[in-house]
């Protein structure tokens, strides 16, 4: 080894050194071997995912001194395998190797399927829920404990737990794109909060953390759970549940190869309670397999996507917006501007500019990506993302059962949403103009490099906002099984059980009645926080704290 080498600072890796002491995992192809799990397991609380949700309920439930088994269809990665290449990372960490989308084929939508679910690849911006959303959630959902004075000391726990804090770097300069422009045009930049410890501002977050940095469930609480003896089964699949009467009586479910082959022979798992976090999507998929009952045939409906617009400029300046923490800066000055039920609101952040994101989520195809590429040190990248959910004409996706049992979504993008998608189109152009873009081009079919605002007001102005032509994603997936105080109006009850069956409780971003119209995961780890400490309460008797 050279002397070069043998100084170069070495990086934990809490996945192998857990392994190595002995952690309870199955499933995985780690050292090239496949460790089948026993044909039948039985446990306290079977876990499915191990996303924001599962993650926060495992380390809760097993601190109460519960015996869990957390079942998780993705595979096992930590960052001595996350190498900052997206070649790698959408293949082996994300929902259908990154290219899950709409049924209409409008929307791509990333999900994490990893342990550590979306947590392991998201962005790290942490956001408390808005008021005005806890608001609606009261008075149309019933939900009158979940006030922001009541939530209070559950986002406290999980700031604690998770390290999250306001960013106290610099913002990368593609974010000061935005502070700039934000403050010239009167939208108030704010610094954002994240969830980091100790990080390296590599600008890697969405494809796996590579110094841990990221207080992801793949170093949070997954870990914290497996050292108080939880069970992990890795790329094994959620079949459907066994239910009988009003119960669950097991799991049933199918270890796969990482492309979701099944991999050996099904096994079932049996359990006193069943925490479902597979995320939205995922999880009224499994509820529909099983048969699971939806009296008011509310299960897998009002999904929300957050749909989101984009707008890339080229700057005098380089941007090298593929560097440094992706998202440190936002304005919510245009998500206040009507009210919560009126024409849709929106707020503006930055993504990372990895170059296969860039080249493939910002329009335009073919010979009109050259230019893109030599403009890419310089490209800035905006979006507004869209809260969904508060208005009639905002009803959200519904989810259905393709031909194999995979889930899929439906989801329109209506006139109500497309409107929204030009005013924010015209409020990222303006904003990059005026942080000194020399060119704006919005994410639409039909739009070209704009070298002014004038020329860029009058150009957005005639493009026709439709489906297709407006290019449209999202990375936040909510809704689906949703919370209400009556079972007429929501699939699970305010204690997160659902309305019918009796011992089987849902803990993950499927609750939500709404989209939150901010980056989900803190509301995600505080209603799970929420939900597991009172959930081990009844089944321990115990009473657990996060932090
Ligand atoms: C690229 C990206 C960037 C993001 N950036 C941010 C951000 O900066 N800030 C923020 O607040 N939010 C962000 N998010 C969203 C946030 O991470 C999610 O809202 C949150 O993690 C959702 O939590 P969850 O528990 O509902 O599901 P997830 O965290 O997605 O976990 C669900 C897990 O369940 C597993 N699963 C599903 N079905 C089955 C089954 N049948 N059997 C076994 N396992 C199953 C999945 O593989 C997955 O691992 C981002 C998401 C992505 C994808």
């Amino acid at each position: 080894m050279s002397q070069e080498q043998s100084n170069k600072p070495k990086i934990a890796d809490p996945i192998k050194e857990g392994l190595a002491r002995g952690w309870k995992v199955f499933g995985t192809e780690l050292d090239g071997a496949f460790r089948a799990p026993p044909a039948q397991l039985d446990c306290d609380v079977l876990i499915v995912g191990s996303g924001a949700g599962a993650g926060i309920t495992a380390e809760l439930l097993t601190k109460a001194g519960l015996k869990i088994i957390i079942v998780e269809e993705g595979p096992l990665r930590s960052s001595s395998d996350f190498r900052q290449l997206e070649a790698e990372a959408y293949g082996q960490l994300y929902q259908e190797a990154g290219g899950r989308k709409n049924t209409e084929q409008t929307m791509p939508i990333l999900q994490g399927r990893c342990v550590g679910g979306s947590t392991t690849v998201n962005w790290a911006g942490a956001f408390r829920t808005p008021a005005s959303t806890l608001e609606v959630w009261a008075s149309k959902y019933g939900l009158s404990d979940m006030t922001p004075a009541a939530l209070g000391p559950w986002f406290e726990q999980v700031e604690r737990r998770l390290n999250i804090g306001e960013w106290m770097g610099e913002p990368n300069a593609n974010n000061d794109v935005l502070r700039r422009g934000a403050l010239k045009i009167g939208a108030e930049p704010v610094k954002m909060h994240r969830n980091v410890k100790g990080c390296w501002n590599l600008g890697s977050c969405g494809l796996g953390c590579p110094t841990n940095a990221k207080q992801s469930m793949l170093v949070t609480t997954i870990p914290a759970a497996l050292d108080l003896g939880a069970t992990l089964l890795v790329q094994t699949r959620a079949q459907r549940y066994e239910l009988q009467g009003d119960r669950v009586a097991a799991l049933i479910c199918q270890p796969i190869h990482l492309n979701g082959d099944a991999n050996g022979a099904p096994l079932r798992i049996t359990a006193k309670h069943f925490v479902l976090a597979g995320g939205a999507i995922n999880s009224p998929a499994l509820l529909m397999r099983s048969g699971a009952p939806d009296p008011h045939k509310l299960l897998g409906k009002r999904t929300f996507l957050h749909p989101t617009l984009v707008s890339s400029a080229v700057m005098p300046e380089a941007v090298q917006g593929w560097a440094g923490a992706p998202m440190s800066v936002f304005s919510d000055h245009f998500l206040h501007q009507h009210p919560v039920d009126g024409p849709v609101g929106f707020k503006l952040e930055t993504a990372p500019v990895h170059p296969a994101f860039a080249m493939t989520n910002l329009g335009g195809f073919g010979a009109e990506l050259g230019p893109r590429v030599k403009a890419y040190p310089h490209t800035h990248v905006g979006i507004a993302l869209l809260r969904d959910g508060f208005h009639a004409e905002s009803p959200g996706g519904t989810v259905s059962l393709k031909s194999d049992g995979s889930a899929a979504l439906a989801y329109t993008l209506s006139d109500y949403l497309l409107e929204g998608a030009r005013r924010a189109h015209l409020s990222m152009a303006e904003l990059q103009f005026a942080a000194g873009a020399k060119t704006v081009r919005p994410g639409h079919e039909q739009a070209a490099d704009y070298g002014s605002w004038e020329a860029a007001k009058a150009a957005i102005a005639r493009l026709d906002y439709k489906p297709f032509l407006t290019v449209v994603g999202s990375a936040h997936v909510m809704g689906g099984c949703s919370l209400a105080a009556e079972a007429s109006r929501g699939v699970v009850q305010p204690d997160g059980r659902h309305w019918q069956l009796k011992n089987l409780s849902v803990h993950d971003g499927s609750l939500f009645p709404t989209s939150i119209g901010a980056n989900p995961q803190v509301t995600v780890y505080t209603l799970a926080a929420r939900l597991a400490t009172g959930l081990a309460q009844s089944l321990s008797g115990k009473a657990v704290q996060l932090a």
